[in-house]
């Protein structure tokens, strides 16, 4: 990177209050040792602590800290969104602010953004936390890349570098929700993945639930594919065929032999299976409408109560 270059960092932070100060160190630090040009922007989404007033802390030392202060709590793939807009620089760096994505690995990403890589994406080598979410993920990842006809690289986060054409790009996706990991696969160019161990996060709670991580997961499944509303199709199919199978069956019995079938229990089977397989195909209709119409009020995206930034 020539020493001109602006390495725009972006950091959401949601109660991060104690994790601002050894992550701002870090990042400095890497950043001087090896030259880079930075602005470090915190997108504050509606924190209940003294994250904000933190930063503006930092921002008295250093005026390439800059905040971007939300009306309330938008989430995180918002936030980061809020960052790509105001980023100033040539490249782009988003990562978590619990210091769970190494700032020490910056120097990688740079490089291979210099080798002229559009997106440079963090692989996670060894997850840490429960064993429960650590399957989970790894089934998603690839449950996702089948559903949606894409390519998308498994085992990664939103630790991520773009070139300012790939920033350029994803901000021009006008959808409501956003999935960050999807559209910075849709938008092609020139992609790589390093890979890291991705450690705890140093304090604080994760802001995400398994609630929360299910409907992220769910965005990403109704962001990507349109295949869920074909399941409908398929198993109505698979159950006109059982259905005239049985058919058969029930025709045979009446002409050919003389048992009487009292047939309450496998009525009721029939009934609740169909009833319940129709209500899951409505809710997934539903799912796929309810986006439309998010999309068709066009509602803002965020809502920033103020920018701090200095002149430098
Ligand atoms: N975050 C946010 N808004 C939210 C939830 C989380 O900006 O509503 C930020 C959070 O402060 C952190 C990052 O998103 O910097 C990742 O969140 P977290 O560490 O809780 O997720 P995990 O690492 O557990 O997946
Ligand atoms: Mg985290």
């Amino acid at each position: 990177m020539s020493k001109n270059q602006l390495l725009s960092i972006i950091l959401p932070i949601h109660n991060e209050e104690e994790n601002i100060e050894p992550l701002y160190e870090r990042l400095a630090k890497v950043c001087q040792k090896n030259q880079i040009n930075y602005e470090i922007i915190f997108v504050n989404d509606g924190s209940n602590d003294q994250g904000l007033q933190r930063v503006l802390h930092l921002q008295k030392k250093d005026s390439r800290v800059k905040a971007i202060d939300f009306s309330r709590n938008f989430g995180h793939q918002i936030a980061i969104s809020a960052g790509m807009e105001f980023a100033k620089g040539a490249a782009v760096l988003v990562m978590d602010a619990d210091l769970q994505d190494p700032p020490e690995m910056i120097p990688k990403f740079v490089e291979k953004w210099k080798q002229g890589f559009d997106v440079v994406y963090a692989i996670r080598k060894n997850r840490k936390g429960s064993p429960l979410k650590r399957i989970m993920y790894k089934l998603y990842y690839r449950i996702l890349n089948k559903l949606a006809d894409l390519d998308m690289p498994l085992d990664s986060g939103d630790f991520r570098l773009f070139s300012r054409r790939a920033v350029d790009r994803i901000i021009q996706f006008g959808e409501k929700r956003r999935y960050l990991r999807g559209l910075s696969s849709l938008i092609g160019f020139d992609q790589i993945g390093i890979e890291y161990d991705r450690p705890q996060r140093r304090a604080g709670k994760t802001k995400y639930s398994y609630r929360k991580l299910f409907n992220l997961a769910w965005e990403g499944v109704t962001a990507l594919s349109i295949k869920p509303l074909r399941v409908a199709t398929y198993l109505g199919v698979t159950v006109a065929f059982i259905a005239v199978a049985y058919m058969i069956r029930v025709f045979y019995m009446r002409l050919f032999t003389d048992t009487y079938i009292p047939g309450w229990s496998s009525l009721m089977t029939v009934l609740l299976l169909l009833g319940s397989v129709q209500l899951i195909c409505i809710g997934i209709i539903g799912e796929y409408i309810g986006r439309t119409a998010e999309e068709v009020r066009d509602r803002p995206l965020y809502i920033i109560r103020k920018i701090y930034e200095k002149e430098s």
